[in-house]
């Protein structure tokens, strides 16, 4: 089987390798063998042949560990050879997913595992293959974020008006802070566009951990319009701390306060530092 390289778009003859183990590119990315397309699409256990569910990450019957690859469409985690992605209904059959080489950084969660190349939908993240996170460099995160809000814009005007928002957050675990696994300080734990529930681990130098299913929430959240709620939400915010302070001044302004208090005490302040000075001079040099 042919298939392409998605880092370097050259093809690569897969020969005799079986699905599911790994063939490397002349680039030297190892890209995955997926299934022919006979077999793609249905979900059965690769080891026990039970029928699963896309959503588990291990087989009820066999307890194998059930590998999934990343929607290119919505970054969401799909058992690997479903045919369309359960998240957003991408068509993934024939898709390229690459499983590529170890970076030399270690997951921040696992901290022992070392984040191994993805591309996916032209970006290359870093993504632990055991608690499935993915490391996004700064870029890229403006870059997808970027992407899909104009996406989600597009949708909304197509739909003429109103989208479903994003499903309910999960509810965040707030455990141990993260370590950037390029530069070792501590990451900011933040609550992504203020509103969304989804509390990812961010350098602001290098880049973005998000811990399984987050970069899809993350997603979903600004295709929905998630960030125009947020910036909505805000600009409310700041509207009323400015009338609670235009109230404040006029109310002390009717109580015959000056209105600009500082230059007054600046004033005063000037005038007392020259007293002073009158004073020393008074006291010690006569
Ligand atoms: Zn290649
Ligand atoms: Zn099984
Ligand atoms: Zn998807
Ligand atoms: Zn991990
Ligand atoms: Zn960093």
């Amino acid at each position: 089987m042919l298939i392409a390289c998605l880092k370097c778009k050259r093809h690569v003859d897969t020969g005799q390798a079986p699905a599911g183990s790994t063939v490397k590119c002349a680039c030297g990315l190892s890209i995955l063998v997926p299934e022919g397309p006979s077999t793609a699409g249905k979900m059965n256990c690769p080891a026990c042949g039970a029928p699963v569910d896309p959503k588990a990450q291990k087989c009820q019957f066999c307890s194998t560990a059930l590998a999934t690859v990343i929607c290119p469409g919505c970054f969401g985690a799909v058992f690997y050879g479903a045919k369309h992605c359960l998240h957003c209904g991408e068509a993934l059959e024939g898709r390229v997913v690459i499983h590529g080489d170890e970076t030399e950084r270690k997951c921040p969660r696992c901290r022992e595992e070392p984040l191994r190349v993805e591309v996916v939908a032209e970006a290359a993240i870093e993504r632990c293959n055991r608690c499935e996170g993915l490391w996004v460099d700064r870029e890229t995160v403006e870059r997808l974020v970027k992407r899909h809000r104009e996406d989600g814009a597009a949708r909304l005007a197509a739909a003429g008006g109103q989208l479903p928002t994003a499903a309910a957050p999960l509810k965040a675990t707030a455990d141990g802070y993260l370590r950037c696994p390029v530069c070792n300080q501590l990451m900011w734990r933040q609550n992504f566009g203020k509103i969304s529930g989804v509390l990812i681990d961010v350098c602001r130098a290098h880049g973005t951990w998000f811990d399984r299913d987050e970069l899809h929430r993350v997603l979903e959240f600004v295709r929905s319009g998630g960030l125009e709620r947020s910036a909505r939400k805000t600009r409310d915010l700041l509207e009323a701390e400015v009338q609670q302070l235009q109230q404040r001044v006029s109310n002390l302004s009717a109580r015959g306060h000056t209105l600009f208090p500082e230059s007054q005490d600046r004033l005063q302040s000037g005038n007392l530092a020259v007293g002073i000075a009158d004073w020393f001079l008074n006291v010690f040099l006569k």
